[in-house]
């Protein structure tokens, strides 16, 4: 079968490996699509991921497909089955896992590599479709998963006052999911023009740039901030726009050399929480529900369909990753 290796050194190959039968509880998955995340890009700059990364690795964790066999202890499977996986694997028996949090299983490793014709994850981390969901909406399962992650710790109350920066990919989601919260503003900080008329296609009730936030932010009191880029700038200035009493959610994956700084006797008298987010536990087959029940639009946000070869260039030049979600197509398949 077909790979896409990060080698290393800002190296991607398509690699020809074997293919194997699934053993014990293994689910073996004919990949459909697999979206490009952007710690895949991190990974191929030399950074982390939400782990340490050691070369070669197959990229992509965010991927669909159909059953084609299964190990022989698989209890809940079969051929045929229409499929999203959790790529985030939790042991279920360290102090960790029994509190709830596999994020933080201290065995927790990857096991669906979605840049692969097949993935062999363990059945626990796979979870069955409706025939509803097209397999290129399923693909969204883990980022949105992550999302909801966020949304859960934010806890948010409806009428309220909300700020949100960044409409690339997960953006575009976490958006869609803050408009189901009732929210007297929906403020989105964007400076691409064509990024914004999206985020008031999706659903925001206004989008402005970071320099008119700060007069914006004056008038109202910001009672949540969400930050969707993880760079240094806006996640200073989403700490500095919240209002009192807020949350600020920082969910974008920042530069690991970088440190954020703020004012604390402003957070102070504001009685301010931030927030930040780590990976999806528990949330894979709520992500599922909303993507079947169709309040989630996904075809807005994709930039691109790509092969396995054409990644290669797409890491280098981020070409479509800029402008929206890049969906890796292996079979293809809805
Ligand atoms: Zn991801
Ligand atoms: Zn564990």
């Amino acid at each position: 079968m077909k790979a896409g290796f990060y080698l290393g050194n800002h190296t991607y190959e398509v690699k020809e490996i074997k293919d194997r039968k699934p053993v014990d509880h293994e689910v073996k998955i004919e990949v459909a699509w697999c979206g490009l995340c952007g710690t895949d890009i991190h990974k191929f700059e030399g950074k982390n991921g939400a782990s340490v990364v050691v070369p070669p690795i197959i990229l992509g964790h965010e991927c669909s497909g159909i059953v084609t066999e299964v190990g022989e202890n698989c209890e809940n499977f079969k051929p045929g089955d229409r499929v999203a996986c959790d790529p985030s694997w939790g042991c279920g028996r360290c102090e960790w896992c029994k509190k709830g949090y596999q994020n933080f299983c201290i065995h927790r490793h990857g096991v669906a590599k979605g840049f692969a014709e097949y993935v062999y994850p363990p059945e626990e981390n796979v979870y069955k479709i409706d025939h509803s969901l097209d397999l290129e909406d399923a693909a969204f399962t883990e980022p949105l998963s992550c999302v909801l992650h966020g949304m859960d710790l934010l806890n948010i109350e409806s009428g309220s006052n909300i700020v949100m920066y960044g409409m690339g990919s997960i953006g575009s989601l976490m958006l869609q999911l803050l408009k189901l919260t009732a929210p007297k503003n929906l403020i989105v900080v964007e400076r691409e023009e064509n990024k914004q008329e999206l985020a008031i296609e999706l659903g925001a009730t206004k989008a402005c740039t970071d320099q008119e936030i700060e007069e914006i932010a004056d008038k109202l009191n910001v009672d949540y901030v969400i930050e969707c880029i993880g760079l240094k700038n806006t996640m200073e200035q989403a700490i500095h726009i919240a209002g009192k009493r807020a949350k600020v959610l920082l969910f974008g994956l920042g530069d690991p050399e970088e440190n954020v700084s703020f004012n604390q006797f402003e957070a102070y008298t504001k009685e301010l929480s931030i927030y930040t987010s780590y990976l999806n536990p528990h949330t894979s087959r709520k992500a599922i529900s909303l993507l079947e029940s169709g309040v989630i639009d996904t075809k807005k946000i994709i930039s691109a369909r790509l092969s396995l070869e054409e990644m290669g260039e797409e890491l280098k030049t981020k070409k479509y990753s800029r402008k929206g979600k890049v969906m890796v197509s292996l079979s293809g398949k809805h």
